[in-house]
């Protein structure tokens, strides 16, 4: 008898703040790869953001929690922010499947730009081995996608897919910028992140 495998997505960033970007994206992967789920995962300390100042992991958790919370295929899982040191995707993937079991197929979600850097991740070989990447087009990232999943041969046809989403140019890094500036911030990023980006204070 054969078992049907369930899918799930994961959606890993820093979320300072999250935004319509991330949300439309992981929809929109949810849907064309018929997720079951797809589980937001706010990275405690980023290996590739050791150079800035990233916002106390607890508020961008909660962020990601009021952000997702009305999808009910939306879940926010705190995996990286119990665990000290880097967070490393290789780890939180192992640690996943370790959960959830072997009947169950991963699938990493990332922007077009996250996912030029794939080289030079952690284990980058053993991680292709765990779980699929969906690459999510982006603007002005999408040109060296193919030289991406060319980088890696077959085991990068097999893992790495691309896939054209709705291309809404929006970053956290523009919406610090924002609120810093005093400009607003509506319909970039959810009413109850706003709201509560503005009653913290953060990004000031
Ligand atoms: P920052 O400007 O601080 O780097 P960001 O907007 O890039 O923030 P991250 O938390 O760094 O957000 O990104 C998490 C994941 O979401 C990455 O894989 C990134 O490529 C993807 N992503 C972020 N914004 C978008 C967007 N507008 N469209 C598609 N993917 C996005
Ligand atoms: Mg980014």
């Amino acid at each position: 008898m054969s078992v049907v495998k369930s899918k799930i997505g994961i959606m890993g960033g820093t979320f300072d703040p999250i935004h319509i970007g991330h949300l439309v994206t992981a929809e929109a992967v949810r849907i064309e790869y018929l997720l079951d789920k797809v589980i937001f995962i706010p990275a405690a300390n980023p290996p590739h953001k050791q150079d800035q100042q990233v916002t106390p992991a607890m508020h961008r958790y909660i962020m990601t929690v009021m952000a997702t919370n009305s999808n009910p295929y939306f879940f926010v899982s705190d995996i990286e922010l119990e665990r000290p040191g880097l967070s490393y995707t290789v780890d939180t993937v192992t640690r996943l499947i370790g959960r959830f079991g072997a009947q169950t197929d991963f699938y990493c979600i990332t922007g077009a730009d996250a996912i030029q850097e794939l080289p030079t991740w952690e284990k980058v070989h053993e991680l292709l081995e765990l779980c699929h990447f969906i690459a999510a087009t982006r603007p002005g990232c999408n040109s060296t996608l193919d030289d991406v999943i060319t980088h890696f041969g077959l085991q990068g046809r097999k893992r790495i897919h691309r896939l054209a989403t709705p291309e809404l140019e929006i970053s956290s890094t523009d919406i610090r910028d924002r609120v810093k500036n005093g400009l607003s911030i509506k319909y970039i990023v959810p009413e109850s992140v706003e709201t509560y980006i503005l009653k913290e204070g953060l990004y000031r």
